[in-house]
């Protein structure tokens, strides 16, 4: 008998195998072939037994799991986008676990782009990176930190990566000559990249989750969601409707005078799902203010749905309640019976949740921290940086006030242009406990993120440099210490002959998607005595994900360590830097990693605590304590 083990690498070799569309299920993973042609079945056992190592003998199926098929949430929006679609499906999977089940998770983007990662944070928000080195789209990052999972760049599909697999299946001649079309070929690619992925296990336990929560992202009738809407409706079908349950979102709006709660556009969308072939089991109405029981009742009567599946996540005073709201909605009980896992499940457990979330209601103190920015006019362009200053003040029992600073005011030019932004920027500046200069792209306000480093380095103020902001800091030294004048990144300035941050020779010149030096990579510590490995508790190495083309000049590095500015971290060849610090000044650290992604709720990220401790005068005393994590 073979074991059937797949690694995410190995399952995606399959998919785009040369031997036409696979099938896989849940029960793949187990004893049984599930639905394969002959030359397919004996290239996956081939591969199986090929793929048995030692490193992913962790993911074979556990018993548990083998007679059980996969238990797909399907989450939907409708009537406008920005409902909050990915905190509501990411919250019914912190309920589901909170069941005891083990849950895993989806993104559908049916955008063209393969992936976000040549999206404009000013557009889409955070891109955020996976282990993997997948960029994607940022609500994989609430998913991540809602479920405490890791997830792989497959749990994110988009228009783009679908087209992409079947035109590449396309041009080699798997298709025997047929016409390659949406119906079946693009549903087809659809269903099995869902299939396969759902299967993966994302929380370091053995075997599939037991449920995976999808969530479409757009709305209901977007015409790009379409082959998704058609791939889902035969998903639902083949999976038979004890597998299957659909949530869609929708909002409840109130007009005029009157304020009436408004049904109508909700009865609309769920009767455009319907039309599509798809049957909403629950619906998660949106509103400011709690339902009234009467606009449930229009709800369930002309929706379809019983009154005990009509949810409402009302505004609540931040989003670790909508877990709670769903739970005392009784979601768990709806979705599971849906799902026939009443049997399964028990009640759910969240009290670790009920306690962060009302922590943070009765908070008091806060500390202000200035972020120094380019895309500060949309907060979502560094959700993971603001929530992981969010887990780092909770665990300091402070609440984050965070002063966006657009970094192009505090430049000289602004002192002319526009004398009044300057001078607030520069006020909002001196007024804050701590400096964090997060990632970005391109020169825009460069100027001004080296006047805040200089500000931070000078004046003893705590100061996080993440990824550009660690290159930014290297500038600024260079420039006021070494007094390199021209020193300057080559990406900000391609002439000049100071490069003391330049392009990684592995980089593409030709290539911008996903050709960047990405995801989860070792940072070797140099030295136990550095604020890093106190903090991580790890005087070896730390292990954080990166995304990024230019790195420090390593011909640079004796003349910034001369002058004190130490390389406490480098990659394993020892020629790349990855953590700076000034061991002179209370902590200035700039990293070239991204360590917001991953922050947890419960376990922050090590950087972004010390960096509040030292803000609030607290860090000395907690390295005290805790040194190399005793
Ligand atoms: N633009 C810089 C680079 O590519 C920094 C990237 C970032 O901050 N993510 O190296």
């Amino acid at each position: 008998m073979y074991k059937y083990l797949l690694t995410p690498k190995s399952l995606s070799a399959v998919r785009s195998s040369s031997l036409g569309l696979l099938r896989f299920r849940s029960k793949f993973a187990g004893s049984k072939l599930w639905n394969c042609s002959f030359p397919a079945r004996t290239l996956i056992q081939t591969l199986c037994l090929h793929t048995e190592t030692e490193e992913n003998r962790h993911i074979s199926q556990s018993p548990s799991h083998t007679d059980r098929a996969m238990k797909y949430v399907l989450v939907t929006g409708g009537v406008v986008s920005g409902l909050g679609k990915g905190v509501t499906a990411s919250s019914i999977g912190v309920v589901l676990k909170a069941c005891g089940l083990r849950v895993t998770s989806i993104k559908i983007d049916p955008y063209l782009n393969t992936d976000a990662g040549t999206m404009s944070p000013f557009e889409h928000g955070e891109v955020f990176v996976l282990d993997d080195g997948g960029e994607v789209d940022l609500d994989l990052g609430n998913y991540e930190r809602f479920l405490d999972v890791t997830l792989t760049r497959d749990n994110n599909i988009t228009t783009g990566k679908i087209f992409q697999s079947v035109i590449e299946k396309e041009r080699r001649g798997d298709y025997l000559g047929k016409t390659v079309q949406v119906v079946p070929h693009i549903t087809d690619a659809i269903k099995n990249w869902i299939e396969s992925v759902a299967v993966i296990p994302v929380d370091g336990q053995e075997g599939p989750a037991d449920v995976c929560v999808i969530e479409l992202g757009g709305t209901v009738g977007d015409i790009e969601s379409m082959p998704f809407i058609e791939a889902l409706r035969q998903l639902s079908f083949s999976v038979g409707h004890d597998n299957f349950c659909l949530v869609h979102v929708s909002l409840i709006p109130v007009l005029g005078v009157v304020g009436e709660q408004k049904t109508k556009p909700t009865q609309h969308s769920v009767r455009e799902l319907r039309a599509l072939g798809l049957t909403a089991h629950l619906l998660a109405c949106r509103s400011a203010q709690p339902l009234l029981e009467n606009t449930k009742e229009k709800l369930s009567q002309f929706c379809h749905v019983p009154a005990a599946n009509i949810l409402n996540i009302h505004d609540v005073p931040n989003i670790w309640h909508v877990p709670l709201l769903l739970r005392n909605q009784n979601a768990h009980h709806a979705v599971l019976k849906q799902l026939n896992l009443l049997s399964i499940a028990t009640p759910p457990d969240l009290q670790d949740w009920t306690k962060m979330a009302e922590t943070f209601d009765n908070l008091t103190n806060s500390v202000r921290i200035a972020m120094v920015g380019k895309y500060v006019g949309l907060t979502d362009s560094y959700l993971s940086v603001v929530k992981a200053l969010l887990h780092a003040c909770i665990a300091c029992s402070l609440k984050p006030s965070i002063d966006w600073i657009a970094a192009s005011d505090l430049e000289d030019d602004s002192a002319k242009l526009t004398p009044e932004a300057h001078a607030a920027a520069w006020e909002t500046l001196r007024n804050a406990a701590c400096v964090l200069v997060p990632g970005g792209f391109g020169d825009r306000g460069v100027r001004g993120m080296i006047l805040a480093a200089k500000y931070a380095r000078e004046n003893n103020i705590p100061y996080l440099g993440i990824c550009l902001g660690m290159q930014i800091s290297v500038i600024e030294f260079a420039r006021s210490v070494l007094g390199i004048e021209r020193a300057n990144s080559e990406e900000f300035d391609a002439q000049t002959s100071d490069h003391v941050v330049i392009f990684m020779p592995e980089g593409s010149t030709t290539h911008m998607g996903s050709t960047m030096r990405l995801g989860s990579r070792k940072t070797l510590l140099q030295t136990p005595d550095c604020i890093t490995a106190k903090l991580y508790g790890n005087p070896q190495y730390v292990d954080e994900r990166h995304r990024h083309r230019y790195e420090v000049n390593p011909q640079v590095i004796g003349a910034l360590e001369e002058k004190g500015l130490k390389f406490v971290g480098k990659d394993e060849t020892g020629n790349r830097m990855e953590i700076l610090e000034l061991p002179s000044h209370p902590f200035y650290v700039g990293v070239q990693f991204h360590p917001e992604f991953k922050s947890r709720p419960r376990r922050p990220s090590p950087l972004f605590l010390g960096f509040i401790l030292a803000a609030t005068g607290k860090l000395e005393a907690y390295l005290n304590i805790h040194q190399n994590g005793v």
